[in-house]
């Protein structure tokens, strides 16, 4: 079997990428060792980074359809209720989708697999990566099929998004490292009979523990999540669900009566990453590459973004309009972001459920009364959405970006988002390709642009109206050269095309 590249793991994140190269026009051929995809809930919220990069596929609207939007939330504490705050618009503004999206990660993953299946390609289940070896012209991989007769499958390229303990990984001798925390979580997936209403997420503050109900699909369906104190005498595999349930409930000091628990998981959080994520042609992305705390809900998010960072960089190389240069963009960019999302997460759950007595105080005896204002307040969303959503997440500072003038909006920053002629600007940049945008304050010719650099980019012109102009603080005619994945390679002042062309033949090369 030979193939452009060997995609190993069809968890969410081999899956998305498996999507994005359906659109890029990538051979592929993606493996997974299971039988199908997962039938737990594992992953449930679901970013707007995410639903901005499902939408160029066509799949925001099902998943938005399969899923609830977390609207109004609860903040109890002993179960009493201490305030309800609305995060259905949390992030009006800044993104087309301003909340997050809880959908169960099995239904999730059916929803890629469809995308995969109707495109007339399939994933090869029951099939496991044995080993692997590269060349400098290639990657050869043994696998074993259902029937356990070996095979071999000649790539050009290899993507390891085969989960946290990574054949892949292994076998290209790179590092995990970081450390574990100290206490358990657990998850649950149960009905549950109380006093509260279904539609809302429910969240007890305490004093060092997180404790979070999450509405899933059917009446009174929950998943819980939470952890155990520091000190708990059992190693995670030794609990019982019941014992689980005692805690809940000394939390939550109010009748409540949990059934059907169809799903229960006890595990001890590590917070790792590689120092490479990729090895000549070999790549890494998802939980092979870091995993974290589950505060933030950014670990399935993240794998996504790994694998739209990567796809349209191995499309340009193997439709042969780059040199492999660009493709050590990949490990400088994903790295720093998942070295800085570590950090995130860590301190995410620091703030939810850190023991330190001023943090837990502010959680416990302030946050609640001042948390309905702050969720109104303007530069909280500025600061808060960006971060949990994933999409101030920038490459500033890595080499494919290149600034000609110094605007607020910099080379490196995603496109910021705004409405154009009643639509999303992602709408009008949906095309897979470079994006030559000239914000127009009405002295740049219209005509002047025609050849589209080359035919290397679609070219559009918008007018610089005040919305806009507000959101680049400028009022002058500006360019931005968009990568495919809609972040801003090249920013000049006035219509600089030789700047452009000059960035594209030095990214390019
Ligand atoms: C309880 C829980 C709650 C979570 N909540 C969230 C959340 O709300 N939001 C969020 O973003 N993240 C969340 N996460 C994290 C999220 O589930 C993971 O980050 C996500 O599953 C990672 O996806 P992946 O595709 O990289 O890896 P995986 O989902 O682990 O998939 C890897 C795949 O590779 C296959 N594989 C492994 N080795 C081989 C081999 N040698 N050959 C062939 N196939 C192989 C496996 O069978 C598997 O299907 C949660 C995780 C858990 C456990």
């Amino acid at each position: 079997m030979q193939t452009d590249v060997l995609i190993v793991g069809a968890g969410p994140t081999g899956l998305a990428l498996a999507c994005q190269f359906i659109r890029h026009g990538v051979d592929f051929i993606i493996i997974d060792k299971k039988e199908t995809t997962t039938p737990y809930s594992k992953a449930i919220g679901v970013h707007a980074r995410t639903l901005e990069i499902y939408e160029q596929i066509g799949l925001a609207a099902r998943a938005i359809a399969e899923g609830t939007i977390a609207g109004k939330t609860r903040l109890l504490e002993e179960g009493e209720l201490r305030a309800e705050v609305d995060l259905s618009k949390f992030g009006e503004g800044l993104s087309a989708y301003p909340f997050l999206l809880i959908l169960e990660q099995g239904r999730h993953e059916t929803m890629l697999l469809d995308r995969i299946t109707s495109n007339g390609r399939s994933v090869r289940w029951h099939t496991e990566l044995s080993t692997f070896s590269q060349t400098a012209d290639g990657v050869t991989a043994e696998i074993k099929g259902p029937d356990g007769a070996a095979q071999t499958i000649s790539a050009k390229y290899l993507v390891g998004c085969d989960g946290a303990k990574s054949t892949v990984r292994h076998g290209l001798g790179l590092e995990f490292g970081g450390g574990t925390f100290e206490r358990i979580f657990y998850v649950a997936d149960v009905d549950i009979d109380w006093e509260y209403s279904h539609e809302a997420l429910n969240i007890n503050l305490s004093k060092d523990n997180l404790l979070a109900f999450f509405p899933l699909p059917g009446e009174k369906h929950y998943r819980i999540v939470g952890n155990l104190p520091e000190g708990t005498q059992k190693e995670e595999g030794e609990l019982l669900y019941e014992e689980i349930e005692e805690v809940i409930k000394a939390e939550l000091k109010i009748r409540m009566d949990i059934s059907n628990v169809n799903w229960f998981s006890t595990y001890k959080v590590q917070t790792r990453h590689v120092t490479k994520f990729s090895v000549g042609r070999c790549f890494l992305a998802g939980d092979s590459a870091h995993i974290h705390s589950p505060a933030g809900a950014q670990g399935m998010n993240t794998g996504i973004q790994d694998g739209y960072n990567l796809a349209w960089k191995l499309a340009l190389v193997i439709n042969g309009r780059s040199s492999s240069e660009i493709l050590n963009s990949y490990n400088e960019e994903r790295l720093a972001n998942a070295i800085r999302l570590l950090k995130t997460t860590d301190r995410m759950f620091q703030l939810g459920a850190g023991e330190e007595w001023f943090t837990s105080w502010v959680r416990v005896h302030i946050f609640p009364y001042v948390a309905n204002l702050l969720t109104r307040m303007d530069f909280v969303k500025r600061a808060i959405f960006p971060l949990v959503s994933q999409i101030g997440i920038n490459y500033r500072d890595a080499s494919l970006s290149m600034n000609d003038v110094d605007l607020k909006v910099k080379a490196g920053d995603r496109m910021p988002y705004f409405v154009l002629d009643g639509k999303s600007i992602y709408d009008w940049l949906r095309e897979p390709k470079f994006h030559f945008i000239i914000f127009n304050d009405g002295s740049a010719p219209q005509a002047q642009m025609a050849d589209g650099l080359g035919g290397l980019a679609d070219v559009h012109y918008i007018p610089l109206y005040p919305h806009i102009a507000e959101i680049f603080d400028t009022d002058q005619t500006f360019c931005i050269l968009l990568r495919p994945d809609n972040y801003i390679g090249y920013i000049a002042s006035g219509v600089n095309v030789d700047g452009a062309k000059e960035y594209l033949r030095k990214v390019l090369s």
